[in-house]
């Protein structure tokens, strides 16, 4: 009996051994930053020190280029019409500006004074009359900027950026390049709707990440598998308020002044570029479906989509369209 006791322990003992040593050390890092939670999660050795670093980057950036602190560069020159940058504000910028020129204007990050009129900065929200939106417009548009080596002008008074389009998307790839440093194979960056994949999951497989349905918060569009990419998604589900029973969200059309209205619910990209990934989910967003799908055709090498129209219709890119699913199976369009 003692024999077969003693037995039973040494099993169990080496069976305790085994499945720890197996299992991947996890380390999880939960916090909030530029307006959302973010969420690091990463695997194996390293893995602590690269999920504090990822962490310590974050808040470091969100100093950088928030429009709210008072203390940001962005803000700084937003307060005093232009002035001189750090060469990585300077850098983000100049990307934002090219997406500016290949989006024909659907990605622009002088709609800050639109942004402000809709009351999203101070969520005191209010839908503002034609001739102040008419005042407003006349103060954005991304040709009214200058970058000037660091030096940014603006060419009209009144004028002000928000990279709140494009940050989270360039803190994903910060806080990709630091696991790499740190030799991580295996982690999941959440940054609000800025998901990223490094690797795959410990066992091997792909990441699963899920789209939410646009129409139903505890629902979801699908799932993608996904490996060394971003996913980033812009929802008209995100920020908004209603008033006599409009619904106003916060992605603005640049060139009318008003939230997009596109007849798309979300867009969401995946490219391993997570800058790229973010900004244009907000622009295809504003394109709406069939620009969005062109623009897609001219740069399908570089990222992939997943569109939901408002009525709820799923369009995958040719490029993914073997990475997703629909949750209940339903039938999605393939673009080609
Ligand atoms: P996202 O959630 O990435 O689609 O970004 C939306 C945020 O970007 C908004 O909350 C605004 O701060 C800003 N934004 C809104 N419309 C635009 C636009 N057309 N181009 C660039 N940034 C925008
Ligand atoms: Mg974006």
């Amino acid at each position: 009996m003692m024999k077969k006791t003693v037995a039973l322990l040494v099993v169990a003992c080496i069976l305790c051994v085994l499945l720890t040593g197996c299992a991947p050390k996890q380390a999880e890092n939960e916090f909030f930053a530029m307006d959302t939670v973010m969420k690091l999660t990463a695997y194996g050795k390293n893995g602590q020190e690269a999920v504090e670093a990822a962490e310590d980057e974050i808040i470091r950036l969100d100093a950088l280029l928030s429009i709210s602190s008072e203390t940001s560069e962005v803000a700084a020159v937003n307060a005093d019409g232009g002035g001189t940058l750090s060469e990585e504000t300077s850098a983000l910028i100049r990307r934002a500006e090219g997406f500016y020129r290949e989006t024909g204007g659907a990605f622009d990050i002088t709609v800050y004074p639109l942004v402000d009129a809709w009351g999203f900065y101070t969520e005191m929200y209010k839908v503002p009359s034609p001739a102040e939106l008419a005042n407003c417009l006349e103060r954005t548009g991304g040709d009214k900027l200058q970058l000037d080596g660091n030096v940014l002008s603006f060419l009209e008074s009144g004028m002000a950026i928000d990279l709140g389009g494009i940050a989270k998307g360039y803190a994903s790839d910060r806080v990709c390049a630091i696991c790499k440093e740190y030799g991580v194979k295996s982690a999941i960056i959440t940054l609000g709707g800025n998901v990223y994949a490094i690797g795959t999951r410990p066992d091997g497989t792909p990441w699963k990440v899920a789209i939410q349905d646009p129409t139903d918060p505890a629902a979801y569009a699908g799932v993608l598998e996904l490996e060394d990419k971003a996913a980033v998604t812009s929802g008209a589900y995100e920020r908004y308020f209603e008033e006599d029973g409009v619904r106003y969200h916060h992605i603005i059309n640049p060139k009318t002044g008003y939230p997009a209205e596109s007849g798309l619910a979300s867009v969401t990209i995946v490219s391993a570029d997570g800058t790229m990934a973010d900004a244009l989910s907000t622009a295809l967003f504003v394109m709406g479906k069939d620009t969005a799908l062109d623009y897609w055709r001219q740069h399908s090498s570089e990222f992939d989509a997943v569109l939901v129209t408002d009525t709820g219709a799923v369009t995958v890119t040719r490029g993914i369209a073997d990475c997703f699913s629909t949750t209940d199976g339903s039938p999605f369009e393939v673009a080609e």
